[in-house]
């Protein structure tokens, strides 16, 4: 069950012009509840190795998985991909390339886009014990399991970047 963002009521599904979404009774289909949300994720390579963190908070948490977030409000997809890094995996980045925009199912009824970006770094990543509770780099061989079907997308940065 989706719940709208304006007054906090059970947003059941209805249709709007012939497709399924939550619909609020009193607000209707607020864009927060029928829009896909914004996200990015970094794919930091070197020497034939990306760099996961270990999530320590859900969803997903104990899972590796590539640092990412939300985009915030106003803030450029390019920030928000360099931000992301810095805040939970502790490195600057460069960001070489876009790998892809891809769409991604966060919880029922809600949707992302996800930026995928391929990026360097020379720093030495560190947890920020909060949201990462370990760094690691792993090769392809070694990829754990990995949530939002990023693996395709690891593989792919892997492959791109020439590993
Ligand atoms: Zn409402």
């Amino acid at each position: 069950m989706s719940f709208c963002p304006s007054c906090g009521s059970p947003a059941p599904a209805a249709l709007v012009d012939g497709v399924e979404v939550p619909c609020c009774p009193v607000h209707g289909a607020a864009w927060r509840l029928v829009r896909t949300g914004s996200t990015v994720e970094v794919a930091v390579v070197r020497s034939g190795r990306v760099l996961l963190c270990k999530r320590a908070t859900e969803p997903y948490a104990g899972c590796w998985s590539l640092p990412g977030g939300f985009v915030n409000p106003g803030e450029a997809p390019e920030e928000a991909a360099r931000r992301e890094a810095r805040e939970e995996a502790g490195v600057e980045t460069e960001l070489i390339a876009l790998l892809g925009l891809y769409l991604s199912s966060y919880r029922k009824d809600e949707w992302l886009t996800v930026a995928t970006y391929l990026a360097r770094s020379s720093g030495e990543p560190v947890a920020d014990g909060k949201e990462t509770s370990a760094v690691a780099w792993f090769s392809e061989g070694e990829l754990p399991f990995l949530p939002w079907n990023q693996e395709e997308r690891v593989r792919a940065a892997l492959w791109r970047a020439g590993c």
